[in-house]
This record gives structure tokens, sequence and C-alpha cells, in this order.
């Protein structure tokens, strides 16, 4: 159950509108929605409340919702968000593209990577400085070397760039040097984390996690919705089931079951859902086909000496031929990707 308050200045309303509940023994929790206020209770309302908070013109707006995760789902908002991050638009009719390394590597590598990504028409740029790998052994990511590496990417070729942040106490920090924020499928339950990039106002990729159903990925998103951040993008990169042919299983139905519960807009990334170079063309035709917004792909200069990630990053000569393959398919469905 959703109230929304409409603005007001002097946030009157919204004092009245919680005192009026409280008196009913419904707690609620505000969030700011735009320009308005929204107060969201676990109970439902009776009707004759209901009918009450608007007679007065305390609310504006009631909305019933079943779901665990009201502030994500249609009920609250029909039309799909548009998530704006430099020039990209998430969840506009332009598919968005957002490509580059695994890891930041070296100013040569990210720059090289980063005009030529540019110029095949992708509008973000992705490289990790802040890496969660499975063996404390490996290549662990520059950290903030890397990241003042990104922002020189981004000033010299515009495009905005996204970076996984680990942990809370570092959301500042990542936040100072980036455009949007990217939240790793091991990181999709890490509560304090979500929160954190949910008070930031930046905008977020929510991964994933290799072990989640949707219900609780949504969930997870519900917490930085929570703290007033309706920034999200949700990002499907393969769960782990009992197939070993690929690193992970891409979930492609999770696009359209998506699409229809959330409002949110929705991003594939073949890479790691495939983990092998030959079959990202082809899950990125399918994901586009399915109905995605925007796709993640890996792509590095030399994907033979790539520090992480080696076997799934197209290099560039590659990642230009995909995008050829993927102009065709966007036009098929309606879409475009630049
Ligand atoms: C990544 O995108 O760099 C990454 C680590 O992905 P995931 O969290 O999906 O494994
Ligand atoms: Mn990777």
């Amino acid at each position: 159950m959703i109230v929304v308050v409409p603005d007001s200045p002097s946030s009157q309303r919204v004092a009245q509108a919680i005192d009026y509940l409280r008196k009913r023994q419904i707690e609620t929790k505000s969030v700011a929605w735009g320009s308005q206020t929204m107060l969201v209770t676990k109970q439902n309302l009776t009707s004759t409340d209901m009918n009450e908070l608007k007679a007065k013109g305390i609310a504006e707006r009631i909305v019933v919702s079943s779901s665990r995760a009201p502030l994500t789902s249609r009920d609250l908002q029909n039309d799909t968000s548009i998530i704006e991050v430099g020039n990209a638009r998430f969840g506009a009719e332009k598919i968005v593209i957002v490509a580059g390394p695994c890891s930041v590597e070296s100013r040569e590598q990210l720059m090289e990577t980063a005009r030529a990504v540019k110029k095949l028409g992708v509008s973000v740029l992705r490289g990790g400085v802040f890496k969660p790998r499975t063996s404390p052994y490996e290549f662990q990511g520059l950290g903030e070397a890397g990241l003042k590496l990104l922002a020189e990417a981004r000033e010299e070729t515009g495009l905005p760039v996204v970076t996984e942040v680990l942990e809370p106490q570092k959301v500042d920090l990542v936040a100072k040097y980036s455009d949007m924020l990217q939240i790793g499928a091991r990181n999709v339950q890490n509560f304090a984390l979500l929160r954190a990039v949910g008070k930031s106002g930046m905008p977020v990729i929510l991964k994933r996690g290799m072990m989640t159903t949707i219900d609780e990925w949504l969930q997870a998103a519900e917490y930085i919705l929570l703290e007033g951040n309706q920034n999200v993008v949700l990002c499907e990169r393969g769960i782990r089931t009992f197939e070993r042919a690929t690193r992970n299983t891409l979930d492609l139905a999770a696009v359209p079951i998506l699409r229809k519960a959330t409002h949110l807009p929705v991003m594939v990334d073949p890479s790691h859902a495939t983990g092998s170079r030959e079959l990202i063309t082809p899950m990125a035709k399918a994901a586009i086909a399915a109905g995605t917004d925007s796709l993640m792909i890996e792509t590095h200069p030399r994907p033979e000496t790539a520090l992480s990630d080696s076997q799934q990053q197209l290099n560039l000569t590659e990642f230009a031929d995909l995008m050829k393959e993927l102009d065709a398919i966007a036009k098929a469905v309606g879409r475009s990707v630049r």
C-alpha cells in the first residue's frame, strides 16, 4: 500500500498524512518520488480511511499493491522509467549499449577501448576498478587510480562511465569519479550497500545474483528505491544451474517477466552470462529480440592479455562486427542501438 501525498512546500500535508495514519496504528516510511512524497505502508488501509484521506485533500493517490516490491511495480507507475546517464536514456526506444573492459588495466588499454567504442555508437563506457574476484590471489583492480583513468576517458570522449562499488564506505569515492554505480551479482543482497547507493541518488545498475530469484532481485531494488533513488537498471547476467557448458545460464525469460512486473529498465549482460566469446553475439541478439532496453558487453583491445575475464571479452574488431549485427535485430523489433 502506498499513499502519495501532493507536494507542499511546508510539508504540512506530509505531516498531516503521517499523523492521520499513525492514529490508526499504521506505520509509514516516507520516500521522495520526483517532486512528491510517498508514504509506504505495510498494512492496507480501510476503504473509509482511503476515502477520507482523499476527500480531505491529504493524499492525492492511494495505490494498493500486492507486490512485495511495490515501488518497483507497475501498480505504482505504468510507464517504463527513463533513466538518464549522460546522453544515454535507459528505457527509451534506443537500446543503450554499455561496453568496455572487464577491468581497467592501464591508460592505454582504457583509452584505446573508449575511443573505439565511442566511434561505434556506444553510449556508456564500463570498466571495473574494484573487482570482486573469487580468489584473493587474482587481480583486484586498480582502485582509485583506475577511477581517475575512467574520469580521464570520460573527459576525452564525453562518454559517461559506470563502475562497480563493492562496499558502502566506498560509495562516495566511486560516485565522485563516475556517472553510474554498479552493484555486482555477488552483492545483490548486501543491504547496507543497497541503502548506501540509494542514498547517493546516483543511477545504479543492479545485477542479478547467481542464486537470486526475480522476486528477491526486485526486493533488492526496492531497498534502493526506498531511499528515494528511482534510477535503477536491472541487469540479467546469468544464474548458476547444473549446466557447465556456459559460465552461467542466461535467463532470457527474465526480460519479459520483468517488463511486466516492473517499470524499471532491463539490461542483459551476455558476457558474464555465457563466459565465452563466441556466445556473446547470438545471446545479445536474442536479448534484443526478448525486449531488453540495454546490453552490457565486455570488450578489450587484446583480450588474450586481459587481467580478468579474458575468455569472454571481444576484441575491438569483433565488437564492431557485433554492433553491425545488432543494428539489424534492433530494427526488426522497432528499436535502434545507435
Ligand atoms: C562485472 O560486470 O565486472 C562483474 C563482476 O559482473 P557480475 O557481478 O555480473 O559477475
Ligand atoms: Mn568481467
